[in-house]
């Protein structure tokens, strides 16, 4: 695989990145000629660049968890076109491949479902480097580099545990050791901390930004928690039914949202904002259904600032002031 491009190629970029899913045959649909099909990704621009630690934020059923599995070609797009360190992902077989699955790791949201139960915690943390072919010899070194990163005690002291005897905090810590013991250049974390204790989630999300940070791990943060992106994202995109509809930097997103859904989201945080006349807005409902191409905003339904033309044109994702893109006729 093609790597060392110059220094401002993106480490991953992705262009009208579209996955459908079909939906599940029911009696009712049998008669009809074309099914509609769910966007759970629709038409997504994004770059990554080095060292960069992005967030991608919105409500459960928004497309987020999708978007980052279609970055790991863990699933295929529908259409669009991934780069990785400027080479087409569509195209990558055999060794290539390897290569990028070491490259590209992903640190999974609840770790009692990340590891297997019936392998030790040795195992567990060497079991990427022996489904990769990495050299054998070099595995207890990676490993205990990988828990050190992770401030988890050596090798030793894990000897003949299992998942089930480790606390949740640990855990997670394993998990993202795992992943890093293929020295990997992006992550996608996908809600990191969800699963755990309130009390150890601080701890957890320390480690992991201190090691990002210390690495120069490029970052995807998929979460609903508008307070774990301002703590770990220098930039955040906001999702909406499968389409981007706000990407800034983190604390101007935080304090000057304009797209009413980044509006919405902000009732959940109490963040200072420097303009009172974008105070957080009330919505209407939940997540609408994403099957088939609505016409217009796919945010009319629950927008309380839709006007007549919402429903009719779709607005398109663009530039508003440096490093700020918004998809919103009114903004
Ligand atoms: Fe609301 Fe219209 Fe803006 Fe969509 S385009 S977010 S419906 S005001």
């Amino acid at each position: 695989m093609a790597t060392g491009l110059s220094a401002t190629t993106p480490l991953v970029e992705a262009r009208g990145l579209t996955k459908r899913f079909a939906p599940p045959a029911r009696l009712t649909d049998m008669f009809r000629k074309e099914r509609p099909h769910t966007h759970a990704v629709n038409k997504v621009d994004l770059t990554i660049s080095r060292g960069e630690s992005i967030g991608l934020l919105g409500e459960s059923g928004c497309g987020k968890t999708t978007t980052g599995r279609l970055l790991l070609k863990l699933i295929e797009p529908s259409a669009g076109d991934i780069l990785f360190d400027g080479t087409a992902v569509a195209g990558l077989a055999g060794p290539s491949l390897i290569d990028f699955r070491k490259r590209a790791q992903l640190v999974f949201q609840n770790p009692f479902d990340a590891l297997n139960p019936r392998f030790t915690i040795e195992r567990a943390l060497a079991e990427p480097l022996v489904n990769t072919g990495v050299e054998r010899a070099t595995h207890r070194d990676r490993v205990e580099k990988a828990l050190s990163q992770v401030r988890l005690p050596p090798l030793a002291r894990f000897e003949g545990l299992f998942p089930h005897q480790l606390s949740g905090g640990q855990l997670q810590r394993i998990v993202l050791a795992r992943a890093l013991v293929l020295e990997p250049d992006f992550i996608v974390a996908d809600e990191p901390v969800s699963m755990l204790d309130v009390s150890v989630r601080a701890g957890v999300l320390n480690v992991m930004r201190e090691v990002r940070a210390s690495l120069g791990l490029a970052a995807l943060y998929i979460s609903h928690d508008l307070a774990l992106v301002r703590y770990v994202c220098s930039r955040t995109l906001v999702m909406y039914l499968g389409r981007i509809v706000e990407e800034g930097p983190t604390e101007d997103l935080l304090k000057s949202p304009l797209h009413p859904y980044t509006r919405a989201l902000m009732k959940a945080v109490p963040v200072p904002r420097v303009d009172q006349s974008r105070d957080p807005l009330p919505i209407i409902g939940n997540v609408s259904d994403a099957r088939g191409q609505p016409k217009g905003c796919s945010f009319r339904d629950r927008c309380p600032l839709a006007i007549a033309r919402c429903a009719d044109d779709e607005p398109a994702l663009r530039s508003v002031a440096p490093g700020r893109r918004v998809a919103c006729h009114l903004v």
